[in-house]
Formats: structure tokens, sequence, C-alpha cells
């Protein structure tokens, strides 16, 4: 499942270059290329789906390995123990600007509060 459209289902064709940190039969993690965060990598299901609501509800076990490789992620990036957070951006008030769902994990510094 991809879209002709889609930068992250480039970049799972290796279509577009990415610096990957984790990959599985069905979920890939890249840096960020404008990182926020010391660490800041995203992690994506293969298969295109715009948002957490389409993946969930379409394939809640890859949702879980996906869940499971943020976790991966923080710990292969030195970050489990001080902290780190995991965000997915949905729909326009939410700040989504790629719309093939994407989890953010992000750490290596202190973040402060994200709403206040
Ligand atoms: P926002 O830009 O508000 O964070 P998203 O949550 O949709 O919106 O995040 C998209 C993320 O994808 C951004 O952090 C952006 O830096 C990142 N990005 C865009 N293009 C690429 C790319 N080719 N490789 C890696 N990361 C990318």
């Amino acid at each position: 499942m991809t879209d002709a459209d889609c930068i992250f289902c480039k970049i799972v064709a290796g279509e577009i270059p990415s610096t990957k940190v984790l990959e599985t039969d069905r979920v890939l993690a890249f840096r960020d290329l404008y990182p926020k965060a010391p660490t800041h990598v995203l992690v994506i299901p293969k298969d295109h789906y715009a948002n957490v609501a389409e993946l969930a509800a379409a394939d809640p076990a890859l949702a879980g390995e996906v869940l499971r490789a943020t976790s991966e992620v923080a710990a292969a990036e030195g970050v489990a123990d001080s902290g780190w957070r995991l965000f997915a951006n949905t729909g326009s008030d939410g700040g989504q600007d790629v719309f093939h769902v994407h989890f953010h994990v992000a750490g290596g510094k202190p973040l402060g509060r994200m709403l206040s």
C-alpha cells in the first residue's frame, strides 16, 4: 500500500535518501531531516496510512509494532533512562505536514512542556 505522491512512501521505496536507525518487515525508523532535538527520529509503518486513526482502525497489530519500535529506537539512541517524548501530529490543528502516519521520537535534552 503506497501513495505515489507521499514522501515517506518514497523513503520506504529508497527513492528519497534517509538515515535509517531501525527497520523490520513492516516498520521503518529514520532520522528527521530537520531535527528539533539531539535525538529526533521518525517511526512509520511502511504501508501508507494517513494518520494514527487510520492505522489503528485498519491494522491494530501494525500499530502495536510501530509503537514497540519507538521504544526500541529510544533505547538504541540512549535516551530511555533520561526520558524522551513520543508524539504524532494529526491534521491541520495538530500541525501535521506529512500525511503518512509517523511517530516522532525526541529526546537528548530537557524538552519542557509541550502545551502551556
Ligand atoms: P511538522 O513539520 O509540524 O513536525 P509532521 O508531524 O507532519 O509536521 O512532521 C513531518 C516531519 O518530517 C518534520 O519533522 C520534518 O522535519 C520531517 N521531514 C520532512 N521531510 C523529510 C525527509 N525527507 N526526511 C526526513 N524527515 C523529513
